[in-house]
C-alpha cells in the first residue's frame, strides 16, 4: 500500500507550526516583561527599553497573524489539490499563447510565473503593512512608497532575466541526469552559487543600494591598520547607503581569496559615536574571516546541498509521492516543490542546529575581538546596536535557542565580561 504522503506532509506542517506558535507565545511573553533584564541595568535607558518592547511586540503579533494566514493558505493548497489544478492551468496557458505545451521548460516557466504572481500578491500587504506601518511607527522605515514599487520591479526583473536560464538548466540536468544526478545537481548550484557569489556585489546590490568608498580620515586609518596586522586582504572599504530605506545598522564582508571587500552601513557610523567601538565591530567580522567561520558555513551548505539532492535523486520516481499530490505526471518541478515539503521537518531540524553553531561562530568572533582589546568598545557597541535597533532586550530561551543566529546581547556581554575575569585571575 502506497504511503499517504500528502496527509504525513500536511500533519507534520501543522505540528511544526503548533511547536513554532507555542514558541512565539514564550517569547511574546518575555517581550511583555516590564523590566530590563538585570544586567542590562544601567547600560540601557529606561526610554530605549520602553521602545524596544512596544516595537517587539508589534512585531510579534504581527507575527501571529502573518504565519496563521500563511499555515491556512499553505495547507487549503495542498490540500484541495490546487497544485496539479495549477500545473494543468498553465499548461492550458501554454497552449493559449501557441507554444509546446509538450515541452516540459516552456510549462514549467508558464507554472513559475503563475505561482510568482501570485506570491507577489499575496506577500504585498504583508510587506506594506511591515514596512509603513510598523517600522513607520517605530521611526525605522526612511522609504517612500515609491523607492518600495521601484524595489519591487526591480526585484521582479532580476528573476525574469536569472530564473528561466537557470530552471532551464535544472530541468534539462534531471532529464539527462541517470545515476549521478545527485552529483550533476549539487555541480551546478555550487558553480551557481560562486558565479552569484562573485556577480552579486558588482551587479546587483548596486542596482539598490550606493556603495561609496569610506573617505580618508581617521577610521579608515584605523580599519586598514587593523587589517594590516590581522594579514587581511582588505581591496575595498566601502559605506553603504542602508540609511535611504531604514535606521537599522549593520556591517558586512564578502571576496574570495586575496579580494575581500568590508561594507559598513552609513547607519552604523552614525549610531557609533566613538570611532573605536566601529573599529571593535569591524574586528569581529575580522574574527570570523580568521577563524574560517564563512568557509565552514559555505562547506556546510554545500554537503547539506548535495544531502537533498540525493534524497530527491531517490525519491523523484516514485509514482506514489506524486499521486498522492494528485499528479498522474511526474514534472522535475514538482518533484522538487513535492520533496522539498516532504523534508520540512528534517529541514527545521538542521536549521535548530545551523542556528546552535551560528551562535557558537559569534562567540569565538567575540572572543576574537576582545583579543585584540576591543572588549570595552565591543560591548559598547554591542549594547548601542541594539539600542538603535530596538531589538528584543528580554527573551525566551527556548525560543532564542531555536531561533536566534546570534546571541542574546545579555549572553554576549557576560561572555565578553567573563575573559576578562578570567584574565585579571
Ligand atoms: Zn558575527
Amino acid at each position: 500500500m502506497a504511503l499517504p504522503y500528502l496527509e504525513l506532509v500536511l500533519g507534520f506542517m501543522i505540528l511544526m507550526y503548533i511547536f513554532e506558535t507555542y514558541l512565539d507565545m514564550r517569547q511574546h511573553r518575555a517581550l511583555k516583561l516590564p523590566r530590563l533584564p538585570r544586567p542590562l541595568e544601567g547600560l540601557v535607558s529606561q526610554d530605549k527599553f520602553e521602545r524596544s518592547r512596544a516595537y517587539s511586540l508589534d512585531k510579534s503579533n504581527f507575527h501571529f497573524v502573518h504565519e496563521a494566514i500563511t499555515i491556512l493558505m499553505d495547507t487549503a493548497i495542498l490540500y484541495y489539490g490546487l497544485l496539479p489544478w495549477f500545473w494543468m492551468k498553465s499548461e492550458e496557458f501554454v497552449t493559449r499563447v501557441g507554444l509546446n505545451p509538450e515541452n516540459e521548460i516552456i510549462h514549467t516557466l508558464s507554472f513559475l510565473a503563475g505561482v510568482m504572481i501570485w506570491s507577489q500578491i499575496t506577500d504585498l500587504p504583508f510587506s506594506l503593512y511591515s514596512t509603513f506601518v510598523i517600522e513607520a511607527r517605530h521611526g525605522f522605515n526612511k522609504q517612500t512608497i515609491l523607492l518600495f514599487i521601484r524595489d519591487m520591479i526591480k526585484g521582479i526583473f532580476l528573476s525574469i532575466i536569472l530564473g528561466p536560464p537557470i530552471v532551464a538548466a535544472i530541468i534539462y540536468i534531471v532529464q539527462i541526469g541517470g545515476p549521478y544526478l545527485a552529483i550533476y545537481l549539487w555541480g551546478f548550484m555550487f558553480v551557481l552559487a560562486i558565479v552569484m557569489m562573485t556577480l552579486y556585489p558588482v551587479l546587483i546590490a548596486p542596482l539598490f543600494n550606493k556603495f561609496t568608498p569610506l573617505p580618508d580620515g581617521e577610521l579608515r586609518q584605523k580599519i586598514e591598520n587593523l587589517a594590516a596586522s590581522l594579514m587581511f586582504p582588505l581591496k575595498k572599504l566601502f559605506v553603504v547607503d542602508g540609511s535611504t530605506r531604514s535606521s537599522h545598522s549593520n556591517a558586512y564582508m564578502y571576496g574570495f581569496f586575496k579580494n575581500k571587500r568590508i561594507v559598513l552601513y552609513d547607519t552604523l557610523i552614525q549610531q557609533c559615536t566613538n570611532e573605536e567601538e566601529i573599529v571593535a565591530v569591524i574586528a569581529h567580522e575580522l574574527g570570523h574571516w580568521k577563524l574560517n567561520h564563512t568557509l565552514y558555513s559555505f562547506v556546510a551548505v554545500q554537503i547539506l546541498t548535495f544531502l537533498q539532492f540525493g534524497g530527491y535523486a531517490l525519491v523523484r520516481n516514485s509514482k506514489d509521492l506524486y499521486q498522492s499530490f494528485g499528479f498522474d505526471t511526474q514534472p522535475v518541478i514538482i518533484g522538487l516543490i513535492i520533496f522539498q515539503h516532504t523534508i520540512i521537518p528534517l529541514q527545521h531540524l538542521v536549521g535548530f542546529g545551523m542556528n546552535l553553531v551560528s551562535r557558537a561562530f559569534e562567540f569565538q568572533a567575540d572572543a576574537f575581538a576582545k583579543k585584540l582589546g576591543y572588549s570595552t568598545s565591543l560591548r559598547a557597541a554591542l549594547v548601542k546596536l541594539q539600542e538603535e535597533n530596538l531589538s528584543a532586550m528580554n527573551t525566551d530561551p527556548w525560543y532564542s535557542a531555536y531561533h536566534y543566529s546570534h546571541p542574546p546581547l545579555v549572553e554576549r556581554l557576560s561572555a565578553l565580561e567573563d575573559s576578562d575575569s578570567k584574565k585579571e585571575d
